[in-house]
């Protein structure tokens, strides 16, 4: 018979693994990666798997010993000072308890990644028995109007409903340009490595006033984070469509004192092909001069406290020099010189970030706990406002905290950059949805409650800032 805490922690899937010498039995010449770089078909999950191993027992210098290990032979998708969850293929998973220092507990949280791929790709479209089934990548997003448009009047829309391609994604943002044209606008910051437009949506006032605080939002800096690029336009369409609808709530009032300016999707190239190719493709798709791998990870790429990294192969591969990737030159050129057509006259007064998952609102620094922003207590109290606000709505619960406690610190991150170089005060990267269960599987009836988050959060924060320091 099982001892009581050894049978909970089986009925909890846990296992304390088998007591080993740290990093026994690896050999870095024989790591394979955890799946395939480059596809020309559609890469499949069959029995991959991800772990949830805790590592708070462990000193920094073995954790970061640990991570390199199981960096070459996984796929990280998380790791915090606490915890790592990590994605293996059946053949990694195998040799993962010969990987980790004596006393650590992992657990298996997702079985099967296929059967999560799926499910993220399921259109809300009942079929022709009523039945809600998954869709193949290759269908068809669902439509509003036979002709192919989207009725954008409304948040009933069915863009929202699911994970969309991104000619969809365009198709979406041009019909909400021409149904809001004297609030809403677009411009191009530049063009991504395989020459994609960056596309960004300004929303103001309709009264010609341009010389409001301008908030800045991105998103899709990592491609198969697809909930994060779904978010910022449900934030983008509700901001437009709450101004025409009731002019006293409080969406409306951020578009009466703020331009708002979205860029949803900075990696387009990422999107692309984590639909088309690799649902687990993180990275941009330029070439690094690799033979096998392609691509940088844009979100260690900016300029501040930039690290150049070695192995092209990585996830986190931030390339040679900052701003190596025409993504992130491009939208930190935004942040700090404007447009030809509208040079900068004012910095913008908020930047956040949207990446997923793990419910968690961080401000600067990223790179390094031992430098703290002069503004951190203005920081933390407004990230505190920003996941009151979420919790009001009935959302989840998020955590706001400085980057480098909340997650394992990552240098060359686009908030640390707009924070010490671009100086906008209020810098946030956040992590929506979920802790963990679907990961970036997020299934699509998760979109507008994640959107109704983000809604919440940024209005809370932009009325936060407009309460502080412009009509205190
Ligand atoms: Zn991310």
């Amino acid at each position: 018979m099982l001892a009581p805490i050894a049978f909970l922690a089986l009925a909890l899937g846990a296992v304390a693994l088998p007591h080993q010498e740290p990093f026994a039995g690896y050999d870095p010449s024989t790591a394979a990666p955890a799946y395939i770089e480059e596809s020309d078909g559609v890469d499949r999950y069959d029995g991959h798997q991800v772990w949830r191993i805790n590592w708070s027992n462990l000193t920094d210098t073995s954790r970061g010993a640990l991570y390199n290990v199981l960096e070459t032979t996984g796929d990280v998708w998380k790791a915090t000072p606490d915890m790592i969850d990590i994605h293996l293929s059946p053949r990694a998973a195998a040799v993962l308890p010969s990987l980790l220092p004596k006393d650590t507990h992992a657990r298996k949280i997702v079985p099967d990644l296929q059967a999560l791929v799926n499910l993220s790709l399921a259109h809300p479209l009942p079929d022709l028995h009523g039945a809600y089934a998954p869709h193949s990548p290759l269908d068809d997003p669902p439509t509003d109007l036979p002709e192919g448009g989207w009725n954008v009047s409304t948040l009933g829309t069915l863009f929202h409903d699911a994970f969309q391609p991104l000619a969809a994604v365009d198709r979406f943002l041009d019909t909400l340009v021409k149904a809001f044209p004297e609030t809403l606008h677009t411009f191009e910051i530049g063009k991504s490595a395989e020459g994609r437009p960056l596309r960004a949506y300004t929303a103001h006032r309709a009264d010609g006033k341009t010389d409001a605080p301008e908030v800045v939002i991105i998103s899709g800096q990592h491609a198969r984070e697809w909930v994060g690029p779904a978010s910022a336009i449900y934030f983008l369409h509700a901001l437009l469509v709450s101004f025409r609808d009731d002019p006293e709530g409080a969406a409306a009032k951020v578009l009466r004192e703020f331009t708002i300016t979205v860029v949803p999707t900075l990696n387009p190239d990422g999107l692309v092909y984590s639909r088309e190719h690799s649902r687990m493709w993180r990275k941009n798709r330029q070439d690094v001069g690799g033979l096998l791998c392609k691509g940088v990870d844009l979100n260690t790429n900016w300029g501040y406290e930039f690290r150049p990294s070695r192995l092209a192969c990585s996830e986190s591969y931030s390339g040679q020099r900052a701003f190596e990737a025409p993504e992130t030159a491009a939208m930190a050129n935004y942040i700090v010189n404007g447009t030809a057509e509208a040079p900068r006259k004012k910095m913008p007064r908020a930047f956040i970030d949207l990446h997923s998952y793990g419910q968690l609102f961080m401000f600067p620094y990223s790179f390094s706990c031992n430098v703290f922003p002069p503004d951190a207590e203005n920081l933390m109290e407004a990230g505190i406002g920003v996941a009151k606000a979420i919790r009001m709505i009935g959302g989840p619960g998020y955590q706001t905290g400085q980057a480098c406690q909340s997650t394992l610190r990552f240098a060359g991150d686009a908030a640390d950059y707009t924070y010490a170089v671009g100086q906008v005060r209020w810098s946030y990267s956040a992590e929506l949805r979920d802790t963990g269960t679907y990961g970036f599987m997020l299934p699509p009836f998760l979109i507008r409650p994640t959107g109704i988050d983000v809604v919440a959060g940024l209005s809370a924060l932009a009325l936060f800032i407009y309460n502080t320091e412009i009509e205190p």
